[in-house]
């Protein structure tokens, strides 16, 4: 197995806190299995001195993400420190907390870019976080942010409860003008979220006409592309490839309370590294656990993963790929070819 053994990790998301007033169907903080006891969260201390550490390894970009990151109390002020040691620390955010005060703190410091997450037009939305006027208020600090200068951008992770109506939200958006939107793939983290994948139809269907819509408006599109979905019906500028799994060859995860992991998408203890409370997040990079994952070779796929010829450049994910079939290597059953396959053979 050849090693891939960079210096330090390129990619690094630090989950601030599990704490969230949203339950959203396919959140999967709220699926963690593994912590839910909020007040064992980083304190302001332990984020520093990770972020020390960050710099010392070179990072120089972190994805802060939670739970919902903008509720911790400390939250400018670590954004400031981060920024401080020349991190710069991208946030997605739910939009509940932010008002007038938090936005000026934040644009003072230099700090002018939010990805709010936008679930769909406003019935679908709260229903989705199952929080009635999350979209209200979402859309309204969306709307202060921009009118204050922020490059405020807008996501929705693609289900199959909102992809007919992301259309319908994007005609909504156009009138607010965001900066960017962004459909996000949904990773199921076990068999029951499977039901929540979209339609290879929902995705073809209702990419193009956002795309359009985008178009038409000069908002710009991206979408993540899945593993198994046809390129060619794919308007060609929108979607952003990424040939393969970064998690533990190029990325750590930070949970809430320390743990560090490959990816947060891995739903078990058994690839937890060590916790950046007790551990240098140095040594933890170099954690033996991470041999497979820094040798990670889709040629080495098992299952239809490994009899595709698709496998080295279709984004497949290694976390679902081991949530649900134990295995590193194995399908990820996400894929829309694949299940095309499953069921052609079943009927
Ligand atoms: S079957 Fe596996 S390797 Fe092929 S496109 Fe799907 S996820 Fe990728
Ligand atoms: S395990 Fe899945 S979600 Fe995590 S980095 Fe790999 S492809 Fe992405």
């Amino acid at each position: 197995m050849r090693i891939l053994d960079f210096v330090s990790p390129a990619i690094v998301d630090i989950e601030l806190t599990q704490r969230c007033p949203q339950r959203c169907s396919f959140c999967v903080t709220a699926a963690s299995d593994r912590l839910n006891k909020t007040r064992e969260e980083l304190s302001f201390e332990h984020l520093i001195s990770l972020a020390d550490q960050l710099q010392e390894l070179g990072v120089h970009h972190v994805f802060f993400t939670g739970g919902e990151p903008t509720i911790r109390r400390d939250f400018v002020k670590l954004v400031k420190e981060y920024l401080d040691r020349g991190i710069f620390p991208s946030t997605s955010t739910n939009g509940q907390f932010l008002n007038e005060r938090i936005l000026e703190e934040l644009y003072s410091i230099g700090y002018t870019t939010m990805h709010f997450s936008i679930e769909g037009p406003e019935g679908i939305h709260d229903k989705i976080t199952d929080m009635k006027g999350s979209y209200g208020r979402a859309i309204k600090n969306l709307e202060l942010s921009l009118s204050m200068g922020f490059l405020s951008a807008v996501s929705s992770v693609g289900i199959k409860d909102n992809y007919d109506y992301l259309p319908e939200l994007v005609n909504e958006l156009v009138k607010i003008k965001p900066k960017a939107y962004r459909v996000l793939r949904f990773f199921p983290t076990n068999l029951e979220s499977l039901a929540l994948l979209p339609s290879r139809k929902q995705v073809e269907e209702n990419i193009p006409k956002i795309y359009d819509i985008c178009k038409r408006q000069g908002i710009p599109f991206f979408f993540k592309l899945s593993p198994g979905l046809l390129r060619e019906r794919t308007p060609k500028d929108v979607y952003e490839i990424c040939n393969s799994c970064e998690a533990g060859k190029i990325r750590l995860d930070i949970l809430a309370d320390g743990s560090v992991v490959p990816c947060k998408f891995f739903k078990t203890p058994d690839f937890i590294l060590g916790n950046i409370k007790t551990a240098r997040l140095q040594e933890i990079w170099k954690n033996e656990k991470l041999r497979p994952f820094k040798g990670l070779n889709p040629a080495e796929f098992t299952g239809m993963c490994g009899k595709c010829r698709n496998k080295f450049n279709c984004y497949s994910c290694r976390a679902i790929a081991y949530n649900i079939t134990d295995n590193l290597c194995g399908d990820d059953v996400s894929c829309f070819k694949l299940r095309n396959e499953k069921r052609q053979k079943s009927a």
